[in-house]
């Protein structure tokens, strides 16, 4: 019977000798149990001494158990109980709730520190205007500059984790419209021109199909474009081109049928090989200082990556140290289903 229980299984006798183990059980903690005493396979004196309170009380119990192998502890919530003469012990892995539950912790305290920082300047600067720098009329416009430009900050990352709450929570949804790639794209550079103009870059757009449309959701490809442009022109190079391009969709193998590939191309300094698999992450940067000065909130590419996710598509990122970055995204053009 607990052969066919996918969790691990131990059942120990009147004896206290294992009376038999599942699968499961053996790949935890081995093979050949069956006959030995429960205290040579478990080991853990905070398990074995729950044993024999479920024993003598024949109240079930609930412990804690770590299986550590070179690369990480596991932990498993044991479950006690008492059947007939037999103790029954049941393992289910906790990793998973474990690794959330770190996961929401880094999130608070990252957050807590990005926005911890432009409040210290405002409290500070609100201090100096208060007392010293009151009737400093030249001072006063020079903070208040700051002041603003700090709050824009805050501003930037408020939005940005709204909007990654909002794309995690819908991204189990299949978008349903159909959008125009050409339109969309080029409205995307329309709208980072000033930022564009300001970087002293130049946003070209190359488009090999004339229109093109493929399911999906307006807003938020606006948004995986608008991101992947201002990235470009934040870590590009001033006096190059960043280039777009809308390229004629093609079989893809990563997305196992018919495909579009929109990719930008900068011309900036490139990323070490190291930490392009983490650029996702939220709040991963390579530079958090040029990332704060361009007005990075770090959470940018990380709201691409489940928007592409959503359209069941892939997010492709090469780079050269030295010579640019081209960041791709593969769109299914066939409906999702
Ligand atoms: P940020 O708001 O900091 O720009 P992103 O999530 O958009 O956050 O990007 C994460 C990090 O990836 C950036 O801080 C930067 O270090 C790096 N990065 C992103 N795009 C590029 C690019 N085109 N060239 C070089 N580095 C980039």
């Amino acid at each position: 019977m607990i052969a066919a229980i996918p969790l691990p299984v131990l059942v120990i006798g009147p004896d206290d000798r294992i009376r038999a183990t599942n699968p499961p059980l053996e790949r935890l903690l081995g093979t050949g149990l069956i006959g030995k005493h429960h205290i040579t396979a478990l080991r853990q004196p905070g398990i074995i001494d729950a044993i024999a309170a479920v024993r003598s009380t024949g109240i079930s119990a609930k412990v804690r158990f770590v299986t550590r192998d070179h690369e990480k502890d596991t932990f498993y919530q044991v479950v006690i109980a008492l059947s007939d003469a037999d103790v029954v012990l049941s393992f289910e892995d906790q990793s998973a709730a474990e690794d959330v539950g770190k996961m929401r912790r880094d999130f608070v305290a990252n957050v807590s520190h990005e926005l911890r920082t432009p409040l210290t300047a405002l409290l500070g600067f609100i201090e100096t205007l208060t007392g010293a720098a009151r009737d400093d009329p030249a001072a006063r416009a020079r903070f208040l500059g700051i002041m603003a430009h700090e709050a824009n900050r805050m501003t930037r990352l408020v939005n940005d984790l709204l909007s990654l709450s909002r794309v995690e929570e819908d991204e189990r949804v299949r978008p349903r419209e159909q959008v125009e790639l050409t339109g969309l794209l080029a409205a995307a550079i329309k709208g980072l021109e000033p930022q564009a103009a300001a970087a002293d870059v130049t946003v070209r757009l190359e488009t090999q199909v004339e229109h093109l449309s493929v399911p999906g959701d307006a807003g938020q490809l606006r948004q995986v474009f608008g991101n992947l442009i201002e990235n470009g022109i934040k870590y590009g190079a001033a006096g190059k081109e960043l280039v777009v391009t809308l390229h004629a969709p093609a079989h893809h193998l990563r997305l196992r049928g018919q495909g579009v590939q929109i990719s930008v191309a900068d011309q900036g300094d490139g990323i070490a090989p190291h930490h392009i698999a983490r650029l996702t992450e939220r709040f991963y940067r390579v530079d958090s200082h040029r990332s704060r000065e361009v007005g990075g909130t770090g959470l940018g590419l990380a709201i691409v990556k489940h928007i592409v996710n959503r359209h069941r598509g892939r997010l492709l990122i090469e780079s050269e140290l030295g010579k640019g970055t081209l960041v791709s995204v593969l769109l299914p053009v066939e409906s999702l289903s």
